[in-house]
């Protein structure tokens, strides 16, 4: 595991599966516009937090690139689950910015909502086609940014999906 303080938080980046966060308030689902199972991390949020979540999904869908919307865990260990929809590479544009404001969103919301730590995986690299190195300069150096403007938000995990995802996100950690 590799962490780095920020303004009195903890920024981490582990190998591991997002659904299986014990100790995290807050899960940030890479969600679809229905907010629907899908694959990838939706279809593994979705399965382990149980129908009721769908149910939920269906008031809130659906969103826009960039945003972010709360709901309970359910059966997840997480009392929440922040779904942020990232930009399809080459589609939707500036993705930057579009994946900028996921992360952004998603800190704010938690601030607002008095939850103290939050678990992300790499938005948008999966089906979306971010390639994952510049994926990572933005979300961490957003992050970043947030924990420094905020005080609520006391953990910020990157569970990232593999060895080589996580060399990545560390060689871009060291870099900033
Ligand atoms: P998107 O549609 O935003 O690209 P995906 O779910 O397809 O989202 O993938 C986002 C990233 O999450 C990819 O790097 C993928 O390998 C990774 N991933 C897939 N399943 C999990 C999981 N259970 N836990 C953490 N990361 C995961």
């Amino acid at each position: 595991m590799v962490g780095r303080e920020i303004n009195g938080s903890r920024l981490e980046l582990v190998e591991g599966d997002i659904t299986k966060q014990k100790d995290i308030d807050a899960v940030v689902n890479a969600a679809n516009a229905e907010l629907m199972p899908g694959g990838g991390v939706a279809g593994a949020i979705h399965r382990a937090a149980g129908p009721e979540l769908t149910e939920e999904c269906k008031t809130l869908a659906p969103i826009s690139p960039g945003q972010a919307v709360l709901t309970r865990g359910y059966n997840l260990p997480n009392p929440y689950i922040i779904h942020c929809l990232g930009p399809v590479y080459g589609r939707d544009h500036p993705a930057d910015e579009l994946l900028a404001n996921c992360y952004r969103q998603a800190i704010q919301l938690a601030q607002e909502k008095g939850i103290r730590s939050i678990g992300f995986p790499a938005i948008s690299t999966g089906a979306f086609g971010y390639p994952t190195r510049e994926a990572a300069k933005i979300a961490l150096k957003t992050v970043m940014e947030e924990l420094r403007r905020y005080d609520g938000v006391e953990l910020v995990r990157f569970v990232l999906f593999g060895e080589k995802d996580l060399a990545i996100h560390k060689e871009v950690l060291e870099e900033i």
